[in-house]
């Protein structure tokens, strides 16, 4: 069957200038809505000067101070539960998330019945994008519990269309035992589920290649876009990769690979505007391509519980403006987390890049230590099981990534936490 090439063509399409005109629309009246019903908006507007009726576009935005998650939740420990940014009375909520931060107390986001329609259209341009279509049968292989990745993606993977089998995690045996009754043709997971249902199909005597899956949609995390991990995923199941990005703080899914699958294309034109910025200097930064910088979140359609110029910590490095496909949101990738960057002489680096270096010599783990800052070459890195190649890497490393390091053999510390890169020794941090 042939489906429409967009979910949603009208927004997806616009042109560059009549989005800037719905941005500016949203962004006065959210702002408007925020400095009225928020203790903590109207104290931020105070802090920079700035009267709510002043905010009529992204450049007008910059004179409100950077809201971060620390002030989110200081906020929400002093007003339990959605603290006193938050917008609408509770009895308006119907549904909370968490966020899934790895450190501290998570946030609880509220949504009222319009914000859980925005978060569902955004989403489904997303996946749409990333080829959910409704003649698929799609496994939706995430926690379901807390998190906008369980119900936020459900809905929005449903309204695409597609048949939704909620199977959750945990659920792997009895998947494959009803695959034929099921005959999944898409899966939506983390990137690593592929890998390990794929060898659960193998220990019960199948070949994933003749499962049927066809499209294997992963929720992001840095190393989705990394050439290898697809074409490893793709060759498993003989299937297409697109990988997403969302944020919970944010919306649920509000980016996606599309069939040229050159980037994530920011899909949340009507609900959250993006500012780029320097890390360090908290300086703009044009969104065009080749340009790197954090991202920063501005809501423009959220009731419960919006944010504004919102730093994500996420880095972006922008891909490209146009595409092939006909959509005009901007294409990027997510370089890593601005708190594991760090700058030797000018030059930005990120563990991501460092890990695809190390996987072309068949090595994955390693830390950096940083003792010094400003950071001053050479920098240390610990690789394990590097035995006899820390000359021919470190010159890899000159080479490709700019920087002059020492490569040293180590046994590195293993958790089942998030596998930490930098070690900021000089910030008080203990070597691995
Ligand atoms: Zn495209």
């Amino acid at each position: 069957m042939e489906w429409a090439a967009y979910f949603d063509e009208r927004t997806e399409t616009m042109p560059p200038a009549w989005t800037r005109r719905l941005e500016e629309e949203l962004l006065a009246d959210q702002v408007a809505r925020c400095y009225e019903r928020s203790p903590f908006w109207r104290r931020k507007l105070a802090e920079g000067g700035v009267r709510p009726e002043q905010v009529l576009g992204a450049e007008d935005l910059r004179r409100i101070p950077f809201t971060t998650k620390q002030e989110l939740r200081a906020s929400q420990e002093a007003e339990p539960p959605l603290g006193d940014f938050a917008c609408v009375d509770p009895v308006d909520v119907v549904r909370v998330h968490l966020t899934s931060g790895t450190t501290g107390k998570p946030l609880v986001l509220g949504y009222t019945p319009e914000d859980l329609k925005t978060s569902t259209r955004i989403g489904a341009r997303s996946f749409w994008a990333a080829g959910a279509r409704p003649d698929d049968v799609l496994l939706h292989c995430l926690n379901y519990s807390f998190y906008t990745g369980g119900l936020v993606d459900h809905d929005s993977l449903e309204e695409t269309g597609a048949t939704m089998v909620p199977a959750g995690l945990g659920q792997s045996r009895r998947l494959l035992e009803l695959w034929d009754d099921l005959r999944p043709t898409a899966l939506f997971s983390t990137l690593t589920y592929p890998l390990y249902l794929a060898e659960t199909a193998r220990e019960s005597g199948l070949d994933p290649r003749a499962l049927g899956l066809r499209k294997l949609i992963v929720a992001g995390e840095p190393g989705g876009q990394l050439a290898g991990t697809r074409s490893r995923l793709q060759e498993l199941w003989d299937a297409a990769m697109s990988d997403t990005y969302g944020l919970s703080d944010v919306w649920g899914t509000f980016a996606a690979e599309c069939e040229e699958r050159n980037g994530l294309h920011f899909s949340g034109q009507d609900g959250v505007l993006v500012e780029l910025i320097d890390p360090e200097s908290a300086e703009p930064v044009e969104i065009e391509p080749e340009a790197t910088g954090e991202l920063v979140f501005t809501h423009l359609a959220r009731e419960a519980t919006p944010v504004l110029r919102f730093r994500s910590r996420d880095l972006a490095e922008i891909l490209g403006v146009d595409c092939p496909c006909g959509r005009t949101g901007f294409r990027f990738r997510v370089a890593g987390r601005s708190d594991d960057m760090f700058r030797v002489r000018g030059v930005n680096v990120f563990p991501s890049s460092l890990e695809a270096l190390l996987k072309e010599h068949g090595l994955d783990r390693f830390a950096i230590v940083l003792d010094r800052f400003p950071v001053e070459p050479p920098v240390e890195i610990l690789v394990e099981g590097v035995d006899g190649k820390e000359e021919e890497l470190a010159k890899a490393v000159k080479a490709q990534l700019g920087f002059t390091c020492v490569v040293r053999g180590a046994a590195l510390p293993r958790t089942e936490e998030k596998t930490k890169r930098v070690y900021r020794v000089y910030d008080g941090e203990e070597r691995p």
